[in-house]
């Protein structure tokens, strides 16, 4: 996995867990100073870092998780805070095999079962040979088992209807953690922790 494509956790000013975004637009955020960088590495507790102070940071850092850019070196953040909104800007979600299988929660379609992004594929629901689009209405998440069962036949041919009607997702309100943590960090862990779990923030 390249650099700039690495997941970063994004955490609202609450501190709790709302995306996954890329490398790339963490550090967008940080540019313009819309998010912090969480230091995870310190034993106990976090540090804070500004876009200033993490170059700082990353000046001395002798890992390989860094990018280079012109002037500087700047390590990947792996969790980010947002400073002032509570998500992430309002954004479209581009189509891809990735936000589907997301939008669905890595949930067959067709079978209810979960699985893991190498065994899932994308399924028309109506096949593209009777006219099915490549669009969020028309594609679904599903196991390879089923999605050669289903072949190029129609839903009502195959006696295959999708659980859950595919629809375009607004924002994400399907972010869960737990389904992106084949992919996560373990830094990420104190953040998930989810109900019960303490997450001390620092003054
Ligand atoms: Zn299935």
């Amino acid at each position: 996995m390249s650099g700039l494509d690495s997941p970063v956790l994004v955490l609202n000013r609450l501190w709790q867990p709302v995306h996954v975004c890329g490398a790339r637009r963490a550090l967008g955020l940080l540019f313009i100073d819309h998010a912090h960088v969480v230091d995870t590495d310190e034993g106990s507790g976090y540090s804070l870092h500004d876009l200033g102070s993490w170059l700082d940071h990353s000046r001395s850092h002798g890992g390989r998780d860094v990018v280079h850019t012109v002037s500087a070196k700047v390590r990947i953040p792996a969790v980010i805070v947002l400073r002032e909104y509570d998500r992430l800007p309002l954004r479209e979600i581009r189509f891809s095999r990735q936000s589907v299988f997301e939008r669905d929660r890595f949930t067959c379609q067709y079978c209810g079962n979960r699985f893991e992004t190498r065994d899932l594929n994308l399924d028309h629901v109506i096949p593209r040979d009777k006219g099915g689009k490549t669009t969020w209405e028309n594609v679904v998440c599903s196991c390879i088992r089923c999605n050669t069962r289903k072949a190029n036949k129609l839903p009502a041919q195959a006696g295959m209807f999708p659980l859950n009607e595919p629809k375009r997702p607004r924002w994400r309100p399907f972010f869960d953690p737990r389904a992106t943590a084949s992919r996560s960090h373990s830094s990420w862990t104190p953040f998930l922790g989810g109900i019960g779990a303490e997450v001390v923030i620092p003054g």
